[in-house]
């Protein structure tokens, strides 16, 4: 079994985000991204606080804005702003939210060619129709995942465990845009091992520390692990149970698999948005 490693695949995606900045540089344009923080979470502040060292490196201007109070207009009031302003390139709204307010509702209020998380229900509803669109970074990643270890997808059985609006919907579009056959699980998929024991390439997102064990995996199949789930101890386990799924090929750790790739991705989106949608 091979450990797939999302932090080589992020350094290079990284790079090549990094000559794209460069060449805007040239051409006096400063891609900028900026990110609406709405509450003061500490594992949102991790992840915003490691894309701005990854935006530094690749030569993107970063941009934080912490709304006061907790009115969700406050949120939408500043989503708005950005939008408008000629600088800003890329747009993210950070979770959790106010009382009142989820991400469609948020994502809303970003324009569609500055949405480089893929939030709006705009972008959304492109992706679904084959219309240029940025798809959720994450969503993104697994593809690169997979393209970058050469798996084919073309008449693929793909599974992809979980149906939220941020990974398994787009995904499961990204995957039927590279023609493979998706099934897409959810908590009341009456039994999980039957359905992802047929994937060549099975999708844990989920959220569920250590959901997919032996039973659920066919020998061979590659196996991209996007759970992220806080252990007591500080940690972070995702939601496959990587010893006892000796058999597959090969399987993303967690950490060092999808998270990396996801922020180089969006990176990635923000130099695209800015050179033009
Ligand atoms: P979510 O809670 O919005 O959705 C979870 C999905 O999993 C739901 O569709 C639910 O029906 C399904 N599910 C839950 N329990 C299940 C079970 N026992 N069997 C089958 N399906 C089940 O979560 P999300 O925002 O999509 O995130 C999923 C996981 O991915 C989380 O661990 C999150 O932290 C992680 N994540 C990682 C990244 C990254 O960059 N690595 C980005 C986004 C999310």
């Amino acid at each position: 079994m091979t450990l797939i490693d999302g932090r080589a695949l992020a350094a290079s995606l990284r790079a090549r985000a990094a000559a794209i900045a460069a060449d805007l540089g040239e051409a006096g344009i400063e891609p900028r991204l900026a990110a609406v923080v709405p509450t003061g979470d500490e594992a949102t502040a991790w992840y915003v606080r490691s894309i701005a060292r990854a935006a530094e490196q690749v030569g993107i201007q970063f941009e934080e804005i912490a709304p006061a109070g907790t009115d969700p207009s406050r949120v939408t009031d500043a989503l708005a702003q950005l939008s408008g302003r000629p600088d800003v390139h890329g747009i993210i709204c950070l979770t959790p939210l106010p009382e009142g307010l989820d991400l469609p509702g948020a994502g809303q209020h970003i324009l569609p060619e500055k949405d480089v998380d893929g939030a709006s229900p705009v972008s959304l509803g492109r992706l679904a129709t084959g219309l240029t669109a940025f798809a959720p970074a994450t969503a993104q990643a697994v593809i690169e995942l997979l393209r970058n270890g050469g798996t084919p997808l073309d008449g693929a059985e793909v599974v992809v465990v979980g149906r939220s609006n941020v990974v398994g919907k787009p995904l499961a579009l990204l995957l039927l845009s590279e023609h493979a056959t998706v099934t897409v699980c959810h908590s009341h998929t009456r039994d999980l091992a039957a359905v992802t024991r047929r994937a060549d390439v099975l999708v844990a997102a989920a959220g569920q520390p250590r959901l997919i064990g032996r039973k659920h995996v066919k020998p061979g199949a590659v196996v991209i692990d996007v759970g992220t789930n806080p252990t007591d101890d500080g940690g972070l386990v995702g939601d496959v149970d990587t010893e006892s799924v000796e058999a597959v090929a090969a399987v993303t750790p967690v950490p060092g698999g999808v998270g990396p790739v996801t922020t180089a991705v969006l990176l990635g989106n923000v130099v695209a948005a800015a050179r033009g949608f």
